[in-house]
């Protein structure tokens, strides 16, 4: 797709900031990230989006998703357990769809958004 920005950034020819590259996916910093870990992970393949998968894409959408936990451990937001048990650290995964889901680039893409979150406020 020549007129697309993500597939322009896997194919270097826009720059961006790697988290992970491998034959089939590439994972990279949000260029404006609405929390302290913000990264995206797309398929290298051109795919516009999660409306367009078909029951052919469930290998390329389960391995996407299953990437998600040792990227985000790698990116400083994964779970970590005390030795009370509690847990803290975590994230969310969104994939925005289509214009009233809220999608401004139309390359699918998992978005991995966590860390401390201040405007919560103290919990
Ligand atoms: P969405 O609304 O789900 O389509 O999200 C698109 C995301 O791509 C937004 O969070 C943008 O900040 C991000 N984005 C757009 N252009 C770039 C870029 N060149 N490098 C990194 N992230 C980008
Ligand atoms: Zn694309």
């Amino acid at each position: 797709m020549s007129n697309c920005i993500f597939c322009k950034i896997v194919a270097k020819q826009i720059p961006s900031s790697v988290v992970y590259e491998d034959e089939e996916f590439l994972a990279f910093k949000d260029i404006n990230p609405a929390a302290p870990v913000h990264f995206l992970i797309i398929p290298k393949q051109h795919v516009e989006t999660l409306a367009q998968t078909t029951p052919e894409h469930a290998g390329m959408l389960g391995r996407m998703l299953a990437l998600t936990p040792k990227l985000a451990q790698e990116q400083g937001c994964g779970l970590t357990q005390d030795i009370d048990g509690n847990v803290s650290g975590g994230y969310k995964t969104l994939i925005n769809t289509g214009p009233d889901g809220g999608q401004e680039v139309y390359h699918l893409h998992l978005h991995v958004i966590g860390g401390p979150q201040p405007w919560r406020g103290q919990r």
